[in-house]
């Protein structure tokens, strides 16, 4: 084949082409390859024979797709021969074969330059290119890496902003400090809450922050963290805080992480503070041991969960160690990735400052978000997708469940206990909305180990969406605590608390408690009750108001005393009652101390007043008894220096008479002062004999007329009977009340007894004076030890004993008494003995609308809609029980609310039965419906007081009033 081309190059000229270092070819205007240099054979691998004096496109055949390759070589050609112009190709991909034959992937850059003659034609045509292969992969290369470094940044960005939010909201403390003087570079809300209320303090070093922490263990730890790196993990650490600068100290208890803050390099370069607070669980912990022994099994409970606590932050610790092996690795890695950026950088500089930092931001953030959630001292796991499968589950978070395969399945299927319960719909809700949830000591029954029984199970917790690169959710971080611990043990201390508040309600006295600097804080019902005021009330006024102002000194003198040295306060004082009357009390108040600290005063008043007015009674009977007892010896004494003195027998005997009976009066005080010491003691002995009961009171009578020249004793009438009982005790009451009748009748002359068997068999004896009498007043107490009524008690001797010994003795004998008196005209004292003769047996008519025994007559009055009731003769407890129970059978069988009850025949005293009456009765009655009693007086006073005395103390949901007649009681009844 004929060479065509334009023109030949001189041989030397070729020669010196032919040495260039850079690949070229010369080609004719024809495109025939005139001299290649060696560099351009050596690229191609062909020789120089295989292309001299060869057309271009012969032996590198235009490929089809060059044309579509943005024109490819031909065109470059083309254009060079159109243009006269050096024309430069876009790198263009040409793979050639290797020295086995294969094809390489290559990428040229190519050029064609024309030279021109001096006609300004072109004789040649210079094709130079270039194996730009290394180049244009390692810039692919660096773009793909890039675009990776682009997303790691954006998600980087996205991470930090999740860390930002989530910091935001756990209910932990979290601090970042910075630098050698750990300088607040960041704190989260709950941080400033906790310590610095309302103050800035970012920025500022944290011994200036938080002065008081100098010397604490903290300290020490946080600046360990920072020197060494490794991790503190601290639980029921106590922390003493204070709200504001300079004030008072309090208490708090933490669980909490230093952990290290490193850079790029592994320079550490500051310290992350994770902390929550557990004051309140410490404090209820603390409180409750001190305060409830039968904690003592919830205690082991909590040693075993300390124990937890201890494994869980051993596991945090083991977690940390296999931690900072891979954070090693990941040093290397990364150091290694620099290494080969930086040789990429060095070969195609285009590596950006900015992208670089991102790159690096991005692990170090990922990898400290990782970290930080992997050592928390809370529970954290992530939860990804739809079908919320666990992506991460921390060390504590994993502890919850022991055991249960948690990681890579789905929550539903992992903890499917969750699928019915609130929380699982609240979890929806937040991957639905983006929303954040916090749920505070949520009850969610969960098992710990798979197939382990369902618990009740308290948490606080949140729930916080996380989101993709795109701004949708795309998972949920969980943060959680149990609390279950605290809640049972703020439960039970609840409990404790309630037991403790109902016991000293309970209690049948005032029952109060302070505050260790003496302010009441806490007062039971019966205070106030007795008060009449509501307890905020006297809480917040004290006791001044209610003690007597005389005692008010001396016990706040005690009270002083007793707060200030911590012993016990005791003292009496009056206390006004909410009726205005004071009531004498004994306050006594100890200290409850915990750690050798008081923490609070436990007071009870109790009640002494009768303690306190029979002391007095009991003091003044000592003076009256001893001027009693005195007077006889007085007297004895002087007739005895008489008898000395006078030898005559007839005077002598006189006097002996005389000191005789003054020893007698001796003698009888003494025998009554013994007579009821025996009664106190229960010791008084009876002799039951059968004796004639008529000869018994003629030889009292005798003995006593025997005594008197005043009075003369008149038995006006009296059965002949015999009785069983103590004839010396009775003969004692019969004495008594005929030295009374005759004492205070001093005006009078004479005295009647009777002694009347009655129709039910009772022997009823009357003992009447015509003296100064009683007022109506004082017949009620007549009975009771040491009595005296006040204007007699300074004219006549006496010990206020007799009646009582009396009464006593009846009682005994299951006999009754009663008086009738009237003041200036005298009484008549009344006692009743039941014989045991058979009683007539009384006829009994029952029925819905009539009744009739011995003791009542019943009737339902149908006209007016009301009971009558119609008492007769002598009562006692039994009479009247039957006779109530009728009446209030008869009432509810009526319907009827209405009652008329006429006492007017009854006879004696009923007293026995005032109690049994005023509690039980009376309450049934207007239970079943009582809402009004008309009730007609016995003519007895005696019994008109036992009538008042049994409404005493009734509520006010009935109406009972009191008449002296039966026509004034119908009246008052049928308007009702
Ligand atoms: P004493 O007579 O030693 O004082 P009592 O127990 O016998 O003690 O009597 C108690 C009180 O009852 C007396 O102090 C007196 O006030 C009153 N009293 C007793 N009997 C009569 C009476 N017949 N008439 C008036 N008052 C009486």
């Amino acid at each position: 084949m004929p060479i065509k081309h334009s023109s030949a190059l001189p041989p030397e000229m070729l020669r010196v082409f032919e040495t260039l270092p850079q690949p070229y070819l010369i080609l004719s205007k024809e495109l025939y390859i005139l001299t290649a240099s060696n560099a351009y054979l050596q690229l191609t691998g062909k020789l120089r024979a295989e292309l001299l004096e060869k057309h271009l496109f012969d032996v590198f055949p235009k490929k089809p797709d060059w044309a579509a390759d943005e024109g490819g070589i031909a065109f470059s050609l083309e254009q060079v021969l159109e243009t006269d112009k050096p024309h430069q190709l876009p790198v263009t991909r040409f793979d050639t074969p290797d020295h086995e034959g294969k094809l390489q992937e290559r990428y040229w850059d190519t050029a064609h330059t024309p030279v021109l003659d001096p006609d300004g034609d072109i004789c040649y045509i210079i094709h130079h290119t270039q194996d730009v292969t290394e180049k244009v992969i390692a810039e692919r290369n660096l773009n793909a890496s890039l675009e990776k470094e682009k997303a790691a940044a954006a998600k980087a960005g996205q991470l930090r902003r999740q860390m930002e939010k989530l910091f935001d909201e756990i209910p932990a403390q979290i601090a970042i400090f910075t630098g050698p003087d750990l300088v607040y570079e960041f704190i989260n809300p709950q941080y400033e809450k906790e310590f610095f209320p309302g103050r800035k303090i970012l920025g500022k070093p944290l011994l200036m922050a938080m002065p008081e922490i100098v010397g604490l263990p903290v300290w020490e730890a946080v600046q360990h963290v920072y020197k060494t790196g490794e991790t503190y993990a601290g639980n029921e650490i106590c922390v003493p805080l204070t709200s504001e600068i300079g004030g008072k100290t309090e208490d708090h208890y933490f669980n909490f992480i230093y952990q290290a803050i490193r850079d790029e390099k592994g320079n550490i370069t500051g310290v992350l503070s994770f902390k929550y607070d557990i004051t309140e669980l410490v404090m209820a912990k603390k409180r409750l041991e001190q305060t409830s022994k039968e904690l003592l099994a919830l205690n082991e409970g909590l040693a075993h969960a300390n124990e937890e606590i201890q494994v869980t932050s051993e596991e945090i610790q083991s977690a940390n160690e296999e931690l900072s092996a891979t954070n090693e690795e990941l040093f290397r890695t990364q150091q290694n990735l620099l290494k080969l950026n930086n040789e990429l950088e060095s070969r195609v500089e285009l590596r950006t400052l900015e992208l670089l930092t991102a790159q690096g931001e991005a692990t170090g953030q990922t990898e400290r978000l990782k970290r930080f959630f992997m050592q928390a001292p809370a529970g954290i796991c992530v939860l990804d997708g739809p079908n919320f499968i666990f992506e991460l589950a921390n060390p504590p978070y994993q502890k919850l469940f022991p055991g249960r395969k948690l990681i890579g399945r789905p929550l539903l299927e992992a903890l499917p206990e969750l699928k019915d319960q609130l929380i699982w719909d609240i979890l929806k809700n937040v991957y639905k909305t983006g929303n954040t949830f916090e749920g505070k000591e949520l009850l969610v029954p969960m098992a710990r180990e798979a197939n382990g029984p369902i618990e009740d199970r308290y948490f606080t917790f949140i729930y916080q969406a996380r989101y993709d690169a795109t701004d949708k959710v795309d998972g949920i971080m969980v943060f959680v605590f149990e609390v279950t611990e605290a809640v049972l043990v703020r439960k039970k201390e609840k409990e404790n608390e309630e037991r403790f508040r109902f016991l000293l309600n309970a209690m049948p006295q005032q029952v109060w408690t302070a505050r260790p600097n003496g302010k009441l804080d806490y007062v039971n019902e019966v205070i106030c009750e007795d008060f009449g005021r509501s307890a905020e009330d006297i809480i917040g006024q004290g006791w001044q108001t209610f003690i007597h102002p005389d005692d008010q000194q001396a016990c706040l003198k005690k009270w002083l005393t007793a707060l200030r040295t911590g012993h016990e306060y005791l003292v009496e004082f009056r206390l006004k009652f909410q009726d205005g009357q004071y009531r004498w009390h004994l306050a006594r108040a100890v200290p409850l101390i915990e750690n050798g600290e008081i923490k609070l005063w436990l007071g009870t008043n109790t009640n002494i007043d009768i303690q306190k007015n029979n002391e007095q009674k009991k003091d003044e009977f000592l003076s009256i008894a001893s001027h009693e007892l005195k007077t006889p010896l007085t007297s004895i004494k002087a007739f005895n220096q008489l008898m000395m003195r006078i030898n005559d027998p007839p005077k002598l005997n006189d006097l002996i008479q005389k000191s005789a009976a003054h020893v007698l009066r001796l003698e009888k005080l003494i025998s009554d002062l013994l007579d009821v010491s025996r009664i106190n003691a229960g010791k008084m002995d009876y002799n039951m004999e059968t004796f004639n009961f008529y000869e018994m009171l003629k030889d009292t009578i005798d003995g006593v007329q025997h005594t008197t020249a005043s009075h003369q004793i008149i038995l006006q009438s009296a059965e002949n009977i015999t009785y069983t009982g103590d004839r010396f005790r009775l003969e004692q009451v019969v004495n008594n009340l005929l030295t009374n009748a005759i004492k205070y009748s001093p005006e009078a002359n004479t005295v009647i007894v009777n002694c009347a068997l009655h129709e039910d068999n009772s022997l009823i004896v009357s003992v009447q004076d015509f003296g100064i009498g009683i007022e109506e007043k004082n017949l009620s107490r007549l009975f009771e030890r040491y009595y005296r009524v006040d204007n007699t008690a300074m004219r006549f001797e006496g010990l206020g004993l007799g009646l009582f010994i009396s009464a006593e003795i009846l009682k005994r004998h299951n006999g009754s008494f009663w008086i009738e008196s009237t003041p200036g005209a005298g009484s008549t004292f009344f006692f009743r003995l039941l014989t045991h003769q058979t009683q007539k047996q009384a006829t009994i008519i029952q029925g819905d609308l009539y009744y009739h025994d011995s003791a009542i007559t019943l009737s339902y009055n149908h006209v007016h809609s009301r009971i009558d009731a119609d008492w007769t003769g002598f009562q006692n407890l039994e009479s009247i029980q039957q006779g109530c129970h009728h009446m209030l059978n008869m009432m509810v069988k009526n319907n009827v609310y209405k009652v008329l009850n006429n006492n007017i025949h009854v006879l004696g005293n009923w007293s026995e039965a005032i109690d049994w009456v005023a509690q039980e009765w009376f309450p049934a009655m207007q239970k079943a419906g009582l809402r009004y009693f008309a009730w007609v007086n016995s003519p007895s006073v005696f019994n008109q007081l036992s009538a008042r005395k049994s409404v005493n103390a009734l509520p006010h949901k009935m109406t009972i009033n009191f008449f002296t007649d039966v026509i004034s009681a119908e009246t008052w009844i049928n308007e009702q």
